[in-house]
């Protein structure tokens, strides 16, 4: 099924939630809705199952204007972060829940019910804890299960809401690949709200970044994150250093140094401008005398497994910088607390002020 909505509006009161968003999810894709919180994502998710309804706008599905349709009716299966499994019922019970409770004309028969769950279970590999209770089950295993039951009604539309959020980060980390292979398996289109970004880069196939109620930008992961639409994106995706100056003639300069302009970003006026680096894109080197780039002091490094973390300081304005370095290069340095050194960025994006991309 395709979702899409088109100019909602949603207000609390004074407040905006949803300020004329627009989207499109096409038909068995995995599409995350990623922000701050806030920023109107569970909103959103809740306006496409029909537990909230718009001030204004469309929720269209399969192309047809959903307003008049009831929650039950838009075959919208649900998994929220704390989703509270019935805890009087065993595991089998809980899946088997949606199919009981169907109308007579279309609940399944018994036999049908014992072998829909147990492939439910088998699909969520959690078969041998079907006569457990919730409260016997770990918080993994406990989302795993009320996936299993989302899906027991056959939704044609998943919605998902921070399924892991309460997780810890292995966990998490586990559970996001697993939810990746269950939909590559089931092609269920599927929407889920997170405020992780690793999260939604790593499993999702287009990325929706919100903010304040609107939406900044969808793409796919690597076009959101390699190019992002706005300061706001590229900040949200990721550490960044930050350098305010004015471009000039295809350079930017700021408080002494200068940096290049990238060539897809040329068009950029003359004016205020603001340059944008993330750790892993500026190159590391000791000073010497003349060196070209910016001069810092290397306050501390923490260099655990493959990446060496370092936090510096201009030496001309104290402005702290991050950059990350492979382990390697930084043992190969043999760099020290207290040295100083020389940075010069590999890459970087250039935002006019106001915002705007370029
Ligand atoms: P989080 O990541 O914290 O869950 P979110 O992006 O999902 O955030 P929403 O839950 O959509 O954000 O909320 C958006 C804004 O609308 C918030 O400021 C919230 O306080 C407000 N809001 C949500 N529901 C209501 C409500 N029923 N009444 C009043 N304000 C609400």
């Amino acid at each position: 099924m395709t979702i899409a909505v088109k100019n909602i509006n949603k207000r609390f009161g004074d407040f905006i939630a949803l300020n004329n968003v627009s989207l499109d999810f096409p038909a068995g894709e995995l599409t995350a809705l990623l922000g701050p919180s806030g920023c109107g994502k569970t909103t959103l998710l809740r306006c496409i199952a029909g537990l909230e309804h718009p001030d204004s706008g469309q929720v269209l599905l399969d192309g047809e204007d959903a307003s008049a349709r009831h929650v039950r009716e838009r075959q919208v299966g649900f998994v929220f972060q704390h989703y509270a499994l019935f805890k009087h019922m065993t595991v089998f019970e809980n899946v088997a829940f949606g199919l009981r409770v169907k109308p007579r004309a279309e609940r399944p028969s018994e036999e049908q019910i014992r072998r829909k769950v147990k492939d439910l279970l088998e699909l969520v590999q959690l078969d041998w804890l079907a006569d457990r209770y919730p409260p016997q089950l770990s918080g993994g295993q406990r989302q795993r299960i009320a996936l299993a039951r989302a899906l027991a009604v056959e939704p044609r539309v998943l919605l998902l809401d921070e399924p892991f959020g309460a997780l810890d980060a292995k966990v998490r980390k586990e559970l996001r690949r697993w939810l990746r292979r269950l939909h590559d398996d089931l092609h269920v289109t599927s929407i889920f709200v997170t405020h992780d970004q690793e999260e939604a880069l790593e499993v999702a196939d287009q990325v929706v970044l919100m903010n304040k109620g609107r939406v900044e930008q969808l793409g796919a992961p690597d076009e959101v994150y390699n190019h992002p639409a706005s300061p706001f994106v590229y900040g949200f995706l990721g550490n960044v250093n930050v350098f305010h100056g004015r471009v000039h003639d295809g350079v930017l300069a700021s408080e002494g140094v200068h940096f290049d302009v990238p060539d897809q970003h040329r068009a950029v006026q003359d004016g205020k401008g603001t340059a944008y680096v993330r750790p892993h894109d500026l190159e590391i080197d000791r000073y010497e005398q003349g060196a070209e780039g910016i001069v810092v002091k290397l306050r501390r490094a923490h260099a655990i497994g493959p990446l060496a973390q370092l936090d510096l300081e201009r030496t001309d304005n104290a402005q702290l910088i991050e950059a990350t370095i492979s382990n390697e290069r930084f043992r190969h340095l043999e760099l020290k607390e207290g040295e100083t050194l020389v940075v010069r960025p590999k890459r970087l994006h250039v935002f006019v002020d106001e915002g705007a991309a370029i």
